[in-house]
């Protein structure tokens, strides 16, 4: 996580990107790295001292979509509501709703994954994209524990799912 601004947009949602061919590899021994924005998609280089990358950090564990259904809440400068969702995997998630979003707003989510435990909050996600009743949003940034416990309720879906398919053939 970092909170560098882009020098395009001006907004913090920057991340890391991994680097590509010799003249990075040469850049980072001077820690000079290679950073994109998740909003606006310009990529530029950037000093950031004494932080090291580890090559695990960059390593983006990917898993399917997976089509789920609970509620969803959001809340944003101009809108709020709720929805239900239909497709979540670590990146993103898209719900049913009836309010009004639109491409490029940045709302806050919580994911109510279950009645029993809090919901996942992501503390950013931008919408990419809006179709009729519904919309797709791409996670920008939350703390790194809501990561962990939406990772591990993944994990346990594609485990329960398998588990059924084997015992329902
Ligand atoms: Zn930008």
């Amino acid at each position: 996580m970092t909170n560098k601004k882009c020098s395009r947009c001006g907004r913090d949602f920057v991340r890391r990107v991994s680097r590509a061919g010799l003249p990075e590899a040469l850049l980072r021994l001077f820690y000079v790295y290679p950073f994109k924005c998740q909003l606006c998609g310009h990529r530029f280089r950037s000093f950031q001292q004494s932080v090291y990358y580890s090559g695990a950090e960059e390593d983006r564990r990917e898993y399917d979509r997976l089509e789920v259904k609970f509620p969803v809440t959001f809340s944003g400068e101009k809108v709020s509501g709720e929805g239900m969702l239909i497709i979540i995997s670590m990146d993103g998630c898209s719900f049913a709703t009836s309010a009004e979003l639109e491409v490029g707003m940045i709302v806050k989510l919580q994911l109510h994954i279950s009645g029993a435990v809090a919901p996942v909050t992501v503390d950013a996600a931008v919408v990419r994209n809006v179709q009729i009743g519904s919309v797709g949003v791409e996670f920008l940034r939350w703390q790194e524990t809501e990561r962990e416990r939406l990772q591990h309720f993944i994990r346990g879906l594609l485990i329960g799912r398998g588990a059924e398919s084997s015992l329902h053939p």
